[in-house]
């Protein structure tokens, strides 16, 4: 490998919606004892769920599994309306650490559906967003993946249609079906600003920015991150030769040479990036080439906030000290999910 420089695009990495649900569910298991349950992958990268699994956090991919009473906390990518019901009535604690992004396209949904309109989705079958945003109105939605899906889908024209998607996708993928499905339907509902979300955005906008430089991309994240894949297409489409997503710095190939560009996707941590950019070893160091500034943040699910305010004060009258109003929550900004799970590490 004779690397001369790295280009690391900016922003990359971590976005609001999983800087809030890594650090929600490590306060969960720092209050509760094992097994705290988790409604599928907190988020989609196999770092991040192995360390939680570590700490005795216990992912199902259905609600029937968690056992009655247990603690449970819902990902990320949203639940169907049953899962959230289910788990609020049968366990003796829910949080939900649904993006508040995701929650948005679950209302359009709901308002869509609720005004007589046929929905199509766009998005990935099987991926966790998808299922869980279907299933608000599934009487109402129809999923779709490509521009070929749209022509073959059966909707009347003369009917109201909506068109939505998954947060993620790439900005190619969904120009396309936006444009074709304009031309079928020209009274064609949509929201004023489309669903796919800021941090997509701006990581797909930082990567085309260098893939055209670059000798080889290299896109962190796993297989089944829909954004990280989303990053790959990008790349591609943008004219680099060689892509590559790896899990890991382990699974970097050999042959890399020349400038590299280095991005990761919004569930995988900087832990990961600065491992592959030591491995990388570039000659001529790193340059950062920033796209925006991003400083988008989520707080904490309300359950939890309501949870730990009841914690400190049980705290406080067991002690016999005086109740500060305080909620050990209200530092949440000032600390990274990053540096959550390099303690989490640390603990085991
Ligand atoms: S990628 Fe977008 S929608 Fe998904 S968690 Fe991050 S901010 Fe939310």
């Amino acid at each position: 490998m004779m690397v001369t420089k790295v280009l690391l695009a900016e922003p990359r990495g971590f976005c609001a919606g999983v800087e809030k649900a890594i650090k929600a569910l490590a306060w969960m298991v720092k209050v509760f004892d094992p097994p705290v349950y988790c409604f599928h992958e907190i988020v989609h990268n196999q770092v991040v769920v192995e360390r939680f699994v570590n700490q005795g956090v216990v992912f199902v991919d259905s609600i029937d599994a968690v056992p009655d009473g247990a603690v449970v906390m819902l990902s990320a990518h949203g639940s169907a309306p049953e899962v959230i019901e289910s788990a609020s009535a049968k366990h003796r604690i829910s949080v939900n650490a649904v993006c508040p992004l995701v929650t948005k396209v679950h209302h359009e949904v709901k308002v869509r559906s609720n005004k007589g309109y046929r929905i199509i989705y766009v998005g990935h079958v099987g991926h966790d967003e998808a299922v869980g945003t279907v299933a608000v109105a599934p009487q109402s939605v129809s999923l779709i993946e490509t521009e070929q899906d749209l022509e073959e889908l059966d909707l009347i024209r003369g009917s109201e249609v909506a068109l939505l998607s998954q947060t993620t996708l790439s900005m190619d993928e969904w120009a396309g079906v936006r444009e074709r499905a304009s031309s079928i339907y020209p009274n064609l509902w949509m929201p004023n600003r489309s669903d796919l979300c800021f941090a997509t955005t701006n990581r797909q906008g930082a990567l085309k920015d260098i893939a055209h430089l670059a000798d080889s991309i290299v896109v962190i994240g796993s297989a089944n991150s829909s954004n990280t894949v989303a990053l790959e297409k990008v790349a591609l489409a943008a004219g680099c030769p060689n892509v590559y997503r790896v899990n890991s710095a382990d699974e970097l190939p050999d042959n890399l040479h020349g400038l590299v560009g280095v991005t990761a996707g919004a569930s995988a941590p900087d832990e990961l990036v600065d491992q592959v950019v030591a491995k990388l070893a570039p000659i001529e160091g790193v340059q950062k080439v920033s796209h925006v500034d991003e400083d988008e943040y989520f707080p904490p699910p309300p359950e939890l906030r309501d949870l730990m305010k009841t914690v400190t004060d049980l705290v406080a009258i067991a002690f016999g000290v005086e109740r500060t109003g305080k909620n050990v929550l209200e530092d949440d900004r000032a600390i990274s999910a990053s540096t959550v799970l390099a303690r989490l590490s640390q603990d085991k």
